[in-house]
Parts: structure tokens; C-alpha cells; sequence
């Protein structure tokens, strides 16, 4: 049997990763995670919640100005969000690898995105997830969405 024990010199890289409202409305909360754990990632903490305009400002502040940026705001407001870190070696880029291509049409089978969403012919791509895109990114990112682990 294969050993998938991490080695010793693992250095430990946490991400956040939300589920967006079209996600939990759709019931794939819980498939996000599955292949988030399938590919050898821990979860560390897991929260469902309620965003607020504050928070995705901070959030989404460098889009701020962009033609999607209120449609997106609006959309993260349209239901409840799961706010999730995950931990292990290369998890950044490699939720950003499970995650796809940002619009569903391109996102390649095999991606969360190119499994599980469609274009919705809407101002705003409803891509089910989202995932830090740097170290700052997550770090800014944890702390904004998890205070106490900040
Ligand atoms: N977005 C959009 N239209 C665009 C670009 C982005 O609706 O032309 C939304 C989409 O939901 C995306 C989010 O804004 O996930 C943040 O955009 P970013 O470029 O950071 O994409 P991501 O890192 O999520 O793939």
C-alpha cells in the first residue's frame, strides 16, 4: 500500500476557500469538500455563513470599480456562503488547479468548475467557488473570514 502519510519537512500552506451562494443553494457544499479532502488536503476550520457588505468589500476589494463588482457583491449576498481553510503542501495553487478557469464554459472537465457549472447567460459568473490566489491573498483572506485564526 502506497504510504500517504505527509513527510516530515512538510511545510503546512492554508488557503480559503468559499463555497458561493450558487454552490450551497445547489447542494454541492459537500462535494467541494470531498474533493478538497480527496486531494490529500486537511480542513482546518469549515464555517457557513451569512456574508455582509463589509466583508466582501474587504474581500473583493481590488475589483472594486470593475463592471462585474456589484453584480458579484449582490450575488454573494444572495445566500449563505461556507468559508473553508484548507491546509497542505501546494494547497494554493492546487485548489486553484481543482477550482478551474474562472468562467465554467472554459474550465476543463475534471475542475469543480468544469464538472459542475455553466454560464447562466447572467452579468456575473456564478463559478460555485473561490480560492486565495497568493500567500498574501490567503493570509489577508483567513484572517478577513476567520478573526480568531488570523
Ligand atoms: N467575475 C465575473 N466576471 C468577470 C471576472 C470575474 O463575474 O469578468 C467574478 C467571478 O465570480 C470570479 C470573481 O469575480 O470568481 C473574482 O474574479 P477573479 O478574477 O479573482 O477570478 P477567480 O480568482 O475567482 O477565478
Amino acid at each position: 500500500m502506497t504510504d500517504v502519510a505527509p513527510a516530515l519537512t512538510e511545510t503546512i500552506e492554508r488557503t480559503l476557500i468559499l463555497v458561493k451562494p450558487d454552490g450551497v443553494r445547489r447542494g454541492l457544499s459537500g462535494e467541494v469538500l470531498r474533493r478538497v479532502e480527496a486531494k490529500g488536503y486537511t480542513l482546518a476550520a469549515v464555517r457557513l455563513l451569512d456574508a455582509t457588505p463589509e466583508l466582501l468589500a474587504a474581500h473583493y476589494a481590488e475589483h472594486e470599480g470593475k463592471p462585474f463588482y456589484q453584480p458579484l457583491v449582490d450575488f454573494m449576498l444572495s445566500g449563505k456562503v461556507l468559508a473553508v481553510v484548507a491546509e497542505g503542501q501546494g494547497v494554493i495553487p492546487g485548489f486553484r488547479s481543482l477550482a478551474g478557469a474562472t468562467n465554467p464554459t472554459e474550465a476543463l472537465p475534471g475542475t469543480i468548475r468544469g464538472d459542475l457549472g455553466r454560464d447562466w447567460g447572467l452579468k456575473v459568473q456564478q463559478n460555485l467557488v473561490h480560492g486565495s490566489d497568493s500567500p498574501e491573498s490567503a493570509a489577508r483572506e483567513v484572517a478577513l473570514w476567520f478573526p480568531e485564526l488570523g
